[in-house]
């Protein structure tokens, strides 16, 4: 408790510290439309919704000693309106706004009782709008309720104050990639013929950073040797670089079917088939059974997070997964029968970073582990993919810069 009471004090002080650079800030992504913002009550039920000028990933949540809730977001502009004014209703008592941290805002409103969140939706489109519902609970179920979700996605390590709020690359700068070879360590990953998939990930992943490198690419790499890494870190990794591309190197075993050929994988939480899921299902498990405590990541309000995150970073995502796999088919190199497919992959959650898994080859397949193992075709498969990593970026830049105008 104390714990918290002194994070708490910190947060306080950072929210009065950072205030005016916040609230005069260019950075600001979203600002908060003080007309459209109100808080009203309806029986027992007190709504709070703020308009905004665009809509923003955001997380609501309840802590309790006092009660409050929390609505983190990236990164809205609250100085158009004042605080005071959404103060003081139904269950909502005083209320405070600032930023977070680099790229992230708050809002903390002490609760006049204790209460649930009902629903915490965002209504996009023209009037972009986070309405929140509370209604009051009796204390014991508040406390069983409040707490702060812990995901990869907001608890990261503090970066540099003087860090500047990760931009979509423009093509001013060379193009920074994280590459993450999959599993290590304890999680070998898929296993067949004496080969693990964990090495064979970090041999390519080592090709291909030579070959990405050469064409003026910044490469980051999530492990370089044979460790353990939690998907929830290899996120981290990519925020802390400020990565423009997250790739995330496998070659799993598929008993399902005769997979053969590289394929591009997409986060969707509609996988393409059964296969493709339980290749997903199999990448969380191993975080599991490594003994990382996903505890907090089934929140329901995440789900809000990621819907928004797709709709700003997916359409990238997928081009990047379109022109990769031309690129790969037009070196010669085998593709599965579907080279671009979906799945629930945990490692590609990042918000704001395309992310993609290419699954290689099948470690299941005699054809494929022969191909994997030749460093003939390990060269050619880096340079097909640093080809299309390069004819995406360009695009990407361009559009980039036309948007900006
Ligand atoms: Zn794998």
């Amino acid at each position: 408790m104390t714990r918290i009471l002194r994070l708490f004090a910190a947060l306080w002080l950072g929210l009065a510290g950072l205030a005016t650079a916040q609230e005069t800030g260019l950075s600001a992504l979203a600002r908060l439309e003080p007309a459209r913002s109100a808080v009203t009550t309806s029986g027992e039920v007190t709504e709070v919704a703020l308009g905004l000028t665009q809509a923003v990933p955001f997380r609501a949540f309840l802590l309790d000693a006092p009660p409050r809730l929390v609505v983190d977001f990236r990164e809205v502009d609250f100085s158009a309106g004042r605080a005071e004014a959404l103060a003081d209703k139904g269950l909502i008592g005083p209320v405070r706004w600032g930023r977070f941290r680099p790229g992230w805002s708050r809002l903390v409103a002490d609760l006049s009782a204790p209460a649930k969140i009902d629903t915490a939706v965002e209504e996009t489109g023209e009037a972009p709008r986070v309405v929140l519902r509370l209604s009051p609970v009796a204390a014991g179920e508040f406390a069983a309720r409040a707490g702060a979700p812990s995901s990869a996605l907001w608890d990261l390590p503090q970066p540099a104050p003087t860090e500047p709020p990760h931009r979509r690359q423009d093509g001013s700068a060379p193009l920074k990639v994280v590459l993450d070879p999959g599993h290590g360590g304890i999680d070998p990953g898929a296993e067949a013929d004496n080969l693990k998939e964990a090495v064979l990930t970090l041999t390519f992943a080592r090709a291909l950073k030579e070959a990405m490198t050469r064409a003026g690419m910044q490469v980051i790499m999530t492990r370089e040797e044979d460790v353990f890494v939690p998907l929830e870190t290899r996120i981290t990794v990519a925020r802390a670089a400020g990565a423009d591309l997250f790739l995330s190197l496998h070659a799993d075993a598929l008993s399902e079917g005769d997979a053969t050929g590289s394929t591009v994988y997409l986060l969707d939480d509609k996988a393409s088939d059964e296969a493709s899921q339980k290749l997903a299902e199999r990448h969380d498990r191993a975080d599991l059974l490594a003994g990382v405590d996903l505890d907090g990541h089934d929140d329901a309000v995440a789900g809000v997070l990621m819907d928004l995150a797709r709709t700003e970073t997916q359409p990238r995502a997928l081009r990047a997964s379109q022109v990769i796999a031309g690129a790969i088919k037009s070196a010669h190199l085998r593709m599965h029968k579907h080279p671009v497919q979906t799945a629930d992959f945990s490692v590609l959650k990042s918000p704001d970073i395309p992310s993609l898994l290419i699954e290689l080859g099948f470690l299941s397949s005699e054809a494929d582990r022969q191909r994997l193992l030749d460093p003939a075709w390990q060269a050619q498969m880096a340079q097909a993919i640093t080809r299309g990593v390069a004819t995406w970026a360009q695009a990407d830049a361009a559009e980039a810069r036309l948007l900006r105008q």
